[in-house]
C-alpha cells in the first residue's frame, strides 16, 4: 500500500480531546490488516536504511509500531515509559507540555554505549515527547540520529525541533494544519 492509501485509513476526529484539536486516530489504520503491515514495512525500511541497531518507542502508541518494526528487523525494542511503570532503577526526564509538565523513564541498561537507536512513534506534533525521548536515550549513552513517525503535523514544528537536535525525521504521511 502506498503512503497515500495509508493516509486514507487514518480517521480524523474533530474536537478531541479538546475543542479545536483534530485528532488523527490510528485505530482505523492498525485495524486494517494490510494497512498495519504496510505501515510497519515502510517504517522498517527507513530504520534499516538508517542503520538501526535497536528501536525505541514511546508509551503507548509508539509501542504498537516500534515493537513491530523491531521484530521485522530482528532487533531489540526499548520501551520509553510513563513514570512509575518500570520495576527497576530508571533514568528519567521531565519535559514541558502546553500546560504543565510530563515525564518519561527508561531502563538505563536497555541500550549499550554507542548503540544506534531509532525512535518510532505514531505521530509528531510539537515534538516535545520525541525530543525528550531522544535526550533520555542519549543520557543512557546510545546514539540517536533518526526518528520515524507514521504521521507528521508539520505546522506544529516538531520535526524542525528534532532536526535542530541533530535527529533526522521522516514520516509516512503529513496532515497540514493542526
Ligand atoms: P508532541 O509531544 O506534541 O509531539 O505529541 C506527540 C504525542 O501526542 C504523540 O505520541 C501522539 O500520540 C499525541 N498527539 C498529539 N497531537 C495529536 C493529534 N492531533 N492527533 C493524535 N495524536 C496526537
Amino acid at each position: 500500500m502506498t503512503p497515500e492509501a495509508l493516509k486514507a485509513l487514518v480517521r480524523t476526529v474533530p474536537d478531541f480531546p479538546e475543542p479545536g484539536i483534530q485528532f488523527r486516530d490510528i485505530t482505523t489504520l492498525i485495524g486494517h490488516a494490510e494497512g498495519l503491515s504496510a505501515s510497519v514495512e515502510h517504517l522498517a525500511a527507513k530504520a534499516c536504511a538508517g542503520g538501526a541497531q535497536k528501536i525505541a518507542g514511546m508509551e503507548a502508541r509508539g509501542f504498537i509500531f516500534g515493537a513491530a518494526v523491531a521484530a521485522a528487523l530482528g532487533i531489540g525494542f526499548v520501551p520509553i515509559r510513563k513514570p512509575g511503570k518500570l520495576p527497576i532503577d530508571t533514568i528519567g526526564i521531565d519535559y514541558a507540555l502546553e500546560y504543565g509538565t510530563d515525564r518519561l523513564e527508561m531502563d538505563p541498561q536497555a541500550v549499550a554505549a554507542g548503540e544506534r537507536v531509532v525512535i518510532v512513534d505514531d505521530l509528531i506534533a510539537t515534538g516535545g515527547t520525541a525530543l525528550a525521548a531522544a535526550e533520555l536515550i542519549r543520557m543512557a549513552g546510545a546514539v540517536v540520529e533518526q526518528a520515524l513517525f507514521v504521521i507528521d503535523l508539520p505546522d506544529l514544528g516538531g520535526a524542525e525541533k528534532l532536526r535542530g537536535a541533530k535527529v533526522a525525521v521522516e514520516a509516512l504521511m503529513h496532515f497540514e494544519g493542526e
